[in-house]
């Protein structure tokens, strides 16, 4: 059979060009940044996209730059025969302790903002993770296979248990084995590209090793390895310790931008950001990590950017003040962000409509899932 040809118009080029791995025929390496000049004629077999969210908190700019806003690009812009696979990934969110209502009010919350933000259930399968059985199932086979020494090394691990003094004790086990549990969400969905932010590259890499660790002791290509895509805005950086990425569960709430705060609060979290008190504005993530942050914001905040990289933006804004700045990146996240608090009030009260999107999505993942699980329970003689 002859290999597909796809076509991406110039619009689509313009705002945002899939990465070679995902319209392109060439071979890539298994870790890709999307950029915005790729070959507008292209060769592939279909793919499949799976990322999931934790419902651990309204999703923040980190999310969704790093994440939320290129499974919405994918949906519109993937080739037609891709498959779109995202998931409200529950069973991590309780590696550490919940609130049961809380949880269950987050996980509604996060339903209501996938479509917010864009996502189709008809185009889209949306699901929350805890409905479909086959990834814990899936889970406890590769946790057969996954060696602790790996584990134990990943960096989320160290972080998490480096101020624990007795770490035996308070530290769980499913703190430990969480890589295993997203190594089985992707797989399980024969996922071709995984689009992440950073923090999650090194849990992918061990998706990989899984994967072609399990095909190698049991035969044939029954997993696949998944390629990880990391958007440019790889890493958003706390508005409160630019050395710490922005994150959901972190104590301060003014060290992130929520997708739902009003005008009024984006612009006093980032008036109250953490900068420095050197003259002028420039771009050094290292020397000035404070002012960077902001500068990648404004950056990556512009959907259609008139500028190739930071260092350029920056040379624009270097004669103006800190607060003018800070003005300027208000007043493009406002912009990039302020329709999807509108429509995140409207899904929010839509129970019927929100409980039928979940039933929809586990439908489509059960059948998903079960034909992984199938080729799976037969290689290893469970079936
Ligand atoms: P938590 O603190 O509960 O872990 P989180 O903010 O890290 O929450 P996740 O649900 O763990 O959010 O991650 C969802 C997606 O968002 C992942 O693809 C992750 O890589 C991406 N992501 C999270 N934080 C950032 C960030 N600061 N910059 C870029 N991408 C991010
Ligand atoms: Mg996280």
């Amino acid at each position: 059979m002859l290999p597909r040809v796809r076509h991406i118009g110039r619009d689509t080029l313009r705002q945002w060009s899939l990465a070679e791995s995902i319209l392109g025929s060439r071979r890539v390496p298994s870790q890709t940044v999307w950029s915005r000049d790729q070959s507008t004629t292209v060769t592939t077999p279909p793919k499949t996209i799976f990322s999931g969210i934790q419902p651990t908190g309204v999703p923040h700019l980190g999310n969704y730059l790093g994440a939320l806003r290129q499974w919405v690009t994918l949906q519109s812009e993937a080739a037609k025969d891709t498959t779109l696979v995202y998931s409200l990934v529950d069973l991590h969110a309780i590696t550490v302790q919940q609130d049961p209502k809380q949880l269950q009010q987050w996980k509604k919350e996060s339903l209501a903002m996938l479509l917010a933000i864009g996502l189709d259930p008809n185009k889209s399968t949306i699901f929350h993770q805890s409905d479909i059985p086959a990834h814990a199932e899936l889970m406890w086979i590769l946790s057969c296979q996954a060696s602790t020494g790996y584990l134990g090394r990943m960096t989320q691990w160290k972080d998490k248990t480096a101020n624990e003094k007795d770490s035996s004790k308070k530290l769980k086990l499913g703190l430990l084995s969480y890589p295993v549990l997203q190594a089985a969400d992707v797989l399980v969905h024969r996922a071709t590209h995984v689009p992440v932010g950073h923090d999650q590259a090194q849990h992918l890499e061990f998706a990989r090793e899984l994967a072609n660790g399990f095909n190698h002791t049991f035969g044939g290509d029954v997993l696949i390895p998944p390629e990880t895509l990391i958007s440019p805005a790889r890493r958003v950086m706390s508005l409160k310790d630019p050395m710490a990425k922005m994150s959901k569960s972190h104590p301060n709430p003014n060290s992130r931008i929520l997708l739902t705060d009003s005008e009024e609060t984006i612009r006093r979290k980032i008036k109250a950001a953490v900068t420095d008190s050197m003259d002028g504005i420039t771009y050094d993530p290292e020397g000035r990590p404070g002012v960077s942050n902001l500068i990648d914001i404004l950056y990556h905040s512009d959907a259609h950017p008139a500028y190739s990289s930071q260092d350029e933006l920056a040379k624009d804004l270097a004669d103006l003040s800190m607060r003018e700045l800070k003005d300027r990146v208000a007043d493009t996240v406002e912009t990039s962000i302020k329709h999807i608090r509108a429509s995140y009030a409207h899904f929010l009260h839509d129970n019927d409509h929100l409980d039928s999107v979940a039933a929809q999505g586990a439908e489509k993942a059960a059948k998903s899932a079960a034909i992984t699980m199938k080729a799976v329970k037969s290689a290893v003689g469970l079936s």
